[in-house]
């Protein structure tokens, strides 16, 4: 295989060809930069909140926002990282060591919350006993810690703005797991800026890798020789993303480019999608209890709360 821009030796092969390292790094650091400035991910005034965890995901995404901060001369003091440490024993432990030693040599500021803390039990505890009550698996738990937890500090340290490290994949998924599940008011509220329309205390999520693929991701840490431990979350296996991301690597192994396909045909529906939510989504409030944005009158993590405390 032979790099179609150098004919040198090529590290992958995707829909336009193949590219060598150093092209395909290019290409990678490109898309992103490309992603941030179409959507208008990033304003000069923005307090900015890397949601980060150690994995390949939210080291990448917070490798290329500093330099996409340094290439645009835009100061980066304002640019911190959150990680929720949900409880997750023999994983999350490894990954918080990768991220507090690159958030060191990158010399961006980190603070780590954890379950415990805010929920009372880490989520190997949390877990077994929500589930009782509720049925709900440990992502559905995790989701509504993690959610909550980078919403309520990433506003109290004056953010604007959430950055995720959500990849091509992700995506993919989470648009077809609304559709299998139907849930439609949901559905306008993916895209590489996340929720329906500003709120008071919601603080905007928006994803620089929305273009990347989990490949592409994966080889640009690979190349770019960050510290990751690859391992997977003991639960990940458990949850109906699991199910869905097998089906369309699945079928992306023999009708290539079926998730871009995905991703494409969702963002042409969205701009009806958004303005079908803003006309009906007129719901929102805050929850009674914690003040947080919520749907309901008590929003999800104060229920599950409630359940734990007793
Ligand atoms: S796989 Fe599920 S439980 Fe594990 S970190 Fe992800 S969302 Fe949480
Ligand atoms: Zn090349
Ligand atoms: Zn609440």
């Amino acid at each position: 295989m032979q790099c179609e821009k150098c004919n040198g030796k090529a590290v992958i092969t995707l829909q336009h060809g193949s590219l060598c390292k150093p092209h395909f790094i290019t290409y990678f650091e490109e898309k992103v930069f490309k992603t941030i400035n179409k959507f208008r991910l990033i304003d000069r005034k923005d307090k900015i909140c890397i949601a980060a965890s150690g994995g390949k995901d939210s080291l990448t995404v917070l490798y290329l926002t500093k330099k996409y901060l340094d290439h645009y001369h835009i100061p980066s003091e304002h640019l911190f990282a959150l990680c929720v440490d949900e409880g997750i024993a023999n994983y999350r432990q490894h990954t918080i060591i990768d991220l507090q030693e690159f958030c060191k040599e990158h010399k961006i500021p980190l603070k780590v919350i954890t379950s415990q803390e805010e929920f009372g039990a880490p989520l190997d505890e949390a877990y077994p006993k929500i589930n009782k009550d509720t049925k709900k698996k440990p992502c559905n738990v995790c989701g509504v810690f993690r959610r909550y937890i980078l919403n309520k500090y990433a506003r109290q340290e004056g953010a604007t703005k959430v950055i995720t490290g959500h990849n091509l994949d992700d995506e993919a998924q989470a648009i077809m797991m609304n559709m299998f599940k139907a849930n439609t008011t949901l559905a306008g509220r993916l895209g590489p800026i996340s929720g329906i329309h500003e709120q008071d205390g919601f603080v905007q999520r928006v994803k620089p890798l929305y273009k990347c693929t989990e490949k592409e991701v994966r080889l640009y840490t690979l190349l770019k020789g960050f510290k990751i431990d690859y391992t997977e979350c003991p639960y990940s296996q458990l949850g109906f993303r699991h199910k869905v991301q097998v089906m369309l690597n699945d079928f992306e192994k023999d009708f290539r480019g079926t998730k871009q396909g995905i991703i494409k045909s969702y963002l042409a529906m969205l701009p009806l999608l958004k303005q079908h939510d803003q006309q009906t989504n007129d719901s929102i409030k805050s929850c009674k209890t914690c003040q947080e944005p919520s749907n309901k009158e008590i929003c999800n993590a104060c229920e599950m709360k409630e359940v734990l405390a007793q």
